[in-house]
């Protein structure tokens, strides 16, 4: 199924993301991991891919995409970047894409790294139009940033670029993780207004450990709302008491998000099924039925 339609199906369509092991040692643990997500029936599951093309190091995003879709019956999410790319390797990762059965892509432009070779392609707009071209059976989703992606010059910059996704084949839009809720309400407002109607699944990260403090909230450019310091100051020391209390976190921002109207909302659990258990259990009694007229 294509999840631009599933947004006609459903009031809110929730989603989780996943990243492929490194190891081929640790395949069977993630497995486990989405077996146990899957129970908690989502309607995608994404799966990202690594800076420089998926399958360059560790498992593919491809093979954690088929696993999702034959093993569980559950609709991945693909995630293929240009950064770093040519057009034949990217040719290379549709192809086993495509026939592999997957149907949706998020089409990236990817971060940039060092020493990255010649890419095809300066922006994900243009990996889509190449897609569009030569692989028009897949949906294509696309990454939007609430506080605008740090390269632009402005959010009203950024949201053009976003209108060029819209051109180019983008059905649906994902956003980065961000902790404060107002930026995406006021960032939603812009995007509608200056022409953007895709769908928008508003992503949220629970975050339930210290390393997540260093790794994730350091070092990503997401504002921190007075709440969310104090409870990260309150429990960092605490392993336990972190745990409960990002969780609780980001069921509030969730449950605030479905109650105010948001078109989907995409978990970024870390692998981290038990996160993801907890996190549904904190929002199920939202999720609700389907649309009217849709069985
Ligand atoms: P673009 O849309 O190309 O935007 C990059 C910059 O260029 C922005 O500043 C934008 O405003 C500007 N721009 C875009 N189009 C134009 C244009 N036509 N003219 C001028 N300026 C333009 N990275 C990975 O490596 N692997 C992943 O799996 C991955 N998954 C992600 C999932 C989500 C939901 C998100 C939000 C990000 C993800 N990323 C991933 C990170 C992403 O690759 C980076 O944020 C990257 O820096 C930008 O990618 P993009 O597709 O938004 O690029």
């Amino acid at each position: 199924m294509y999840i631009r339609q599933m947004f006609s199906q459903k009031p809110c369509v929730c989603s989780i993301e996943v990243f492929p092991p490194k190891k081929e040692s640790s395949l069977a643990g993630m497995h486990e991991a989405l077996r146990r997500m899957a129970g908690l029936r989502p309607d995608f599951i994404s799966v990202t891919c690594s800076a420089g093309g998926s399958g360059q190091a560790g498992v593919s995003t491809c093979r954690i995409a088929r696993f999702i879709k034959n093993e569980l019956g559950l609709e991945p999410l693909a995630h293929i970047t240009c950064m770093g790319a040519g057009e034949q390797a990217l040719r290379a990762q549709l192809d086993e894409l495509f026939a592999a059965g997957i149907q949706n892509l998020l089409a990236l432009r990817g971060d940039r790294f060092a020493d990255a070779p010649p890419s095809a392609f300066a922006h994900a707009s243009d990996l889509m139009r190449f897609i569009r071209a030569g692989y028009g059976s897949f949906g294509l989703s696309g990454a939007c940033y609430p506080e605008g992606h740090v390269e632009s010059a402005s959010l009203a910059a950024d949201i053009d670029a976003l209108r060029q996704k819209q051109e180019a084949g983008a059905s649906h839009l994902v956003t980065q993780l961000f902790f404060d809720n107002l930026y995406y309400y006021r960032f939603l407002n812009r995007a509608r207004k200056a022409g953007v109607s895709l769908p928008v699944s508003a992503g949220v990260m629970p975050i339930v450990s210290a390393r997540q403090i260093e790794r994730t909230v350091k070092l990503s450019s997401a504002s921190l709302p007075p709440a969310f310091t104090k409870m990260v100051s309150r429990w960092q020391d605490d392993e336990q008491g972190l745990f409960e209390a990002g969780i609780e976190y980001a069921v509030r921002q969730l449950r605030d998000l479905i109650e105010g109207g948001a078109d989907g909302v995409h978990l970024y659990a870390m692998n981290n099924a038990e996160v993801a258990r907890r996190v549904f259990e904190g929002i199920a009694d939202l999720l609700g039925a389907p649309k009217e007229g849709v069985s």
